[in-house]
Parts: structure tokens; sequence; C-alpha cells
């Protein structure tokens, strides 16, 4: 792709797998994305290649497709390979996690087996904080910790669901199961709710539609292997992918 690369003023904040920087005008910030991959809160360490490559391309993929459907987000524009142009927004401290099949800690919680079917899509919150484990927290609770106001709540969850009426119908064209997945919200200057982070194999489940093969970062959690071609995979079917002309 075309360099666009921006000299960063200096670094906001480094977390497991990307960095902030602020970028020249203020209200924006240039997001790098590495390679690093860590799991169960930071106890799990490693590296899958090109990760950062494919996660910077599929968010920026994702963000576009989001944004023609009307949901505001933080993307401006790729820079290169590794890094995208961003609104500079204050995170809210909640985790949403949106699940339309039982996985993961869902599973372990209910005893539900993983691969059920939900009856209708759900919304779960937790409340960003290593120190406890990212706590699930109910609604109320996010509003009496002070994550957010009560109409933010309830628009964070609104948006929440239309994000997975977008893709999931655009990842099962392209033969991908979408389980659940993780996203992140923040305030534009203007206090505008917009969505923010990631939305990559990193951050929500894929299944192969047909196999149930898993293609996300559970190949990682689970050492499952095959860890880089399932990330490929899902670039694949989604990135690359071209649809057939109309006839
Ligand atoms: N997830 C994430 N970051 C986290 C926790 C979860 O991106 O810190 C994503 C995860 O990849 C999955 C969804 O959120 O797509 C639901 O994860 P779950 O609560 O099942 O937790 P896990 O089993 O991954 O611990």
């Amino acid at each position: 792709m075309a360099d666009k690369t921006i000299q960063p003023v200096k670094i906001l904040y480094s977390g497991k797998a990307k960095q902030v920087y602020a970028a020249p005008d203020k209200d924006l910030v240039i997001i790098h994305y590495r390679d690093d991959a860590t799991a169960f809160n930071g106890e799990k360490r490693g590296r899958i290649e090109d990760k950062g490559i494919i996660n910077n391309k599929l968010s920026a993929r994702f963000f576009r497709l989001l944004e023609e459907a009307g949901v505001p987000t933080h993307f401006v524009s790729l820079l290169n390979d590794r890094q995208m142009l961003c609104k500079n927004v204050a995170i809210i401290p909640l985790e949403v996690i949106v699940r339309n099949v039982v996985a993961g800690s869902l599973a372990k919680r209910t005893g539900q087996a993983e691969g059920v079917e939900l009856p209708e899509p759900m919304v779960e919150l937790t409340y960003k904080d290593d120190a406890q484990g990212d706590p699930l927290v109910t609604e109320e609770e996010a509003v009496s910790m002070g994550a957010a106001s009560k109409e933010e709540v309830e628009r964070i969850r609104q948006m929440a669901l239309r994000v997975n009426e977008v893709l999931r119908p655009f990842a099962l064209e392209r033969k991908l199961r979408l389980i659940d997945f993780k996203l992140e919200f923040g305030r534009a200057g203007d206090g505008k709710i917009i969505l923010a982070d990631e939305i990559s194999p990193d951050t929500c489940r894929f299944w192969d539609a047909e196999t149930g093969e898993k293609l996300d970062k559970d190949r990682f959690r689970r050492d499952l292997g095959n860890v880089k071609e399932a990330y490929i995979e899902v670039w694949n079917r989604i990135g690359d992918y071209q649809p057939a002309p109309a006839v």
C-alpha cells in the first residue's frame, strides 16, 4: 500500500498489542499494531508473525464497513502496513462483549456447551481493570462505578448490537461464523460516543461456517497450532474478498 506515514509527536500509551502516539494534529492519534500476543490477562505471552499487519488492515476494513452503515468510529485512514490514523478519544473503561453463540467465559460461567446458538444476541460489560481481572459488571454497576452515564451505557449497548447486525452477515457471506467479540468505545472531543480500539481475530471469535474450525486468537490461547495461518485465512476471506459481479 502507499506509504502515508506521519511522524509521531510522542507516545501516549503502550498496550499489550498496540501503541498509541500523538499526531501533529492534537485531535488525532496514530495507532501502531504490533505482533505481540497475550492472553489470560497477560499471563501468556507470545508473538504471531505479521499479526500487526493483518489486524491493522482488517480493523480498517471493518471500521469502513461500519461507518458506511452509520456507526461512528475513531478510524480516519490507513497510514501504512501497521499504523492507522484515528480520532483522539477518551476511552470509556468498559469492555463491551457481544455474543451470538456460547463460547469462552460464558461457557465456563454457565456450564453451557461451546457452539450453542443463543436465542438472541446478548451484550455483557466488563470493567477495564487488569488488577481485578476485568470483572463482569451489570449496567447499573458500570454507572455506579462512574464508567459512563446511564444514557451513555444504553447508547453503547445499542451501538454494540448494531455493530453485530452489520458484522455478522458480512462475516457469514465470507463463510465465517461470528461467535462473539469485544468492543471498546470512547468519547470524542465533542463528547460524542464513537467506536474505538480494534476489530480483529484478537478481539472476535470467528469459526469456519462449514467445518467449525477456530480462526481466531483461541488458537493461541488454547495452543491449537496454525495461529498465523488462521489470521491469514480471515484476511483472505475478508480483506481481499471480491464479490462476484452481478449478472
Ligand atoms: N475478548 C477480548 N479481550 C479480552 C477479553 C475478551 O478481545 O480481554 C474477546 C474474545 O476474543 C472473545 C470475546 O471477547 O471474542 C468474549 O470473550 P470471553 O468473555 O469469552 O473471554 P475469554 O474466553 O476469551 O477469556
